[in-house]
């Protein structure tokens, strides 16, 4: 019998869920609202003398005073006249009328100054009614499992009953709305004004300039991340090194990744992540960024500077005594995610060695191509020439862009947790996680260590690895586990009822224990089996 107690945390958890749905809907729906208007002067004003020059004739005919009632219709016609000027000028060879800015830039700017709706009119009201109310009712979801998860913290939560967690329908409805969100995000944000607009009022007090769509984004992740930190350090309160990591992701990614760099922005400072690393911060090197960094003086110089001795000495020297952990468990922003929002997903990473095989190919050839990607940069930083062996420069960064930068990283990463788990980026693309794996693989103090006599072979260690170790198959030989994959994140080890596996930093030597594991063509086997 449940106590009446129970019952009423239960009815709040479903009154959150249903005032979480309302705030969804809204934010959905306020993506709709219209009307769009413009004409001459607005324009004018907005855009660069050649860029209004190329596009006003075309825009008398179809932008300039008429009633748009969907922002995405407005875009279209402003990013069809764009298309036919450059196809035009192109065609021509008349390379100085090709219009240089992003279609979706400029038209962006355009669609935000002719937006005449309610959103645009009440942004706080909006603010309230997306975000807050979005805020409250995750948090009425997720409270009340202080009580209802009782003593059994980590265990026995049904992920492989329920659809939402186990690839069921709400799994499949969950990954097609992530997949859309970050499509537009990343190459549609004139059709989002009105998303991006919502959260103007936040972004006026902290930079003092109006909401961009990475604006939005940064706001966004920190609130998930925040709400879901709260459901982890309820779902592992018993557990301290889970709690210290979860605080540490969020204090890292709301401040250096969110606040600093705006805050920067507002001292007319180069927007900087102070934690962010090349090669995962791939346009570190880039002309414009450099450029950046060496005319902001004493504290340019310093973030340009930092930012090599993190590449060079930093990630080493942090590896050898911590392993990758200090990084993608206690530090990074996507990691924070993963850990936070794709927590519920980590059972469902693919265990198998041929994933474990097409895992070590991909990402390390996503940091051969940041490498290539980056030298050719650099080549063009210094001798001037935009070409090397007849291939642009920009060509080769703008590839990198939108495949890695903006598809892998961000509609496949993070798209994809609900049907591939949480760490499909960090696992598969990331180039940053390769560099510091090879380090963690071949010279650090880090491993987890197997006390195989205890081990009952439940096998929940391997479910709940999200970067698809077969953690069971080490603790059963006693074997420790020294993969250059393996995040650190230590659930493993918490979700095992036998305490057997431990994260430590210890001597180097012994830490690959006897029987080192190494893939043959027979597949997975102990070395002293190895025969090819
Ligand atoms: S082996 Fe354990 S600590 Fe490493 S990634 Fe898997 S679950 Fe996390
Ligand atoms: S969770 Fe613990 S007991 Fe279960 S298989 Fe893994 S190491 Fe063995």
């Amino acid at each position: 019998m449940e106590t009446n107690f129970r019952i009423e945390m239960k009815a709040i958890k479903y009154i959150g869920g249903v005032i979480f749905g309302l705030a969804l809907l809204i934010f959905i729906l306020s993506a709709m609202l219209g009307p769009f208007t413009t004409n001459q002067q607005e324009v004018q004003a907005l855009l660069s003398e050649k860029q209004f020059a190329q596009l006003d004739s075309y825009f008398q005919e179809e932008l300039y005073d008429r009633d748009f009632q969907f922002g995405f219709q407005m875009a279209a016609v402003i990013r069809t006249g764009y298309e036919n000027t450059n196809r035009w000028a192109k065609k021509e060879a008349r390379w100085d009328d090709v219009l240089y800015e992003r279609k979706m830039d400029l038209s962006s700017k355009i669609v935000r100054g002719a937006n005449k709706s309610a959103v645009q009119e009440d942004k706080g009201l909006f603010l309230f009614l997306t975000f807050g109310l979005g805020i409250i009712g995750s948090l009425m979801w997720v409270l009340p499992n202080v009580i209802l998860l009782g003593k059994k913290g980590i265990k026995n939560n049904h992920y492989f009953q329920q659809s939402s967690t186990n690839r069921g329908w709400i799994g499949w409805l969950v990954f097609a709305c992530l997949v859309s969100f970050y499509i537009l995000l990343y190459f549609f944000p004139d059709f989002i004004t009105n998303w991006i607009i919502v959260t103007d009022p936040l972004s006026m007090a902290l930079n003092r300039g109006a909401a961009s769509q990475w604006f939005l984004y940064g706001f966004l992740y920190c609130v998930v991340m925040s709400v879901m930190g709260v459901r982890m350090f309820i779902k592992y309160r018993q557990n301290r090194y889970q709690m210290f990591r979860t605080s540490s992701v969020l204090f890292f990614q709301i401040c250096f990744a969110f606040l600093i760099p705006e805050i920067l922005v507002r001292f007319n400072q180069p927007y900087y992540d102070f934690k962010n690393i090349w090669p995962l911060d791939y346009d570190f090197f880039f002309q414009w960024n450099l450029d950046a960094m060496l005319s902001n003086g004493t504290l340019g110089l310093f973030m340009l500077v930092w930012g090599i001795v993190l590449i060079l000495v930093g990630v080493p020297v942090m590896v050898y005594f911590f392993g990758k952990r200090w990084y993608c468990s206690w530090v990074c922003g996507c990691g924070g995610l993963a850990e936070t929002l794709g927590d519920p997903y980590r059972h469902l990473s693919d265990k198998s060695v041929k994933s474990w095989k097409i895992e070590r190919y991909l990402i390390h050839s996503v940091l051969v191509f940041a490498l290539v990607m980056t030298g050719v940069t650099l080549y063009t930083f210094f001798s001037g020439d935009q070409e090397v062996l007849g291939v642009q420069t920009q060509d080769v960064q703008s590839t990198y862009g939108f495949m890695i930068g903006s598809v892998f990283a961000g509609v496949i990463g993070t798209g994809f947790y609900p049907v591939m788990g949480n760490r499909v980026w960090c696992r598969f693309g990331c180039p940053l996680a390769a560099y510091l794996g090879l380090v963690q693989r071949f010279k650090s103090r880090f491993r987890i260590t197997t006390n195989g006599a205890q081990c009952i072979s439940c096998g929940n260690c391997s479910t709940y690895c999200e970067m698809g170790i077969d953690v069971r198959w080490y603790a059963q030989r006693g074997q420790n586990i020294v993969r250059s994959s393996c995040v650190g994140c230590g659930v493993c080890s918490a979700v095992c009822p036998r305490g057997v596996l431990k994260l430590e930093n210890g001597p180097e030597e012994g830490r690959i224990n006897d029987n080192p594991i190494l893939i043959g063509k027979k597949g997975i086997q102990l070395s002293k089996n190895v025969t090819s």
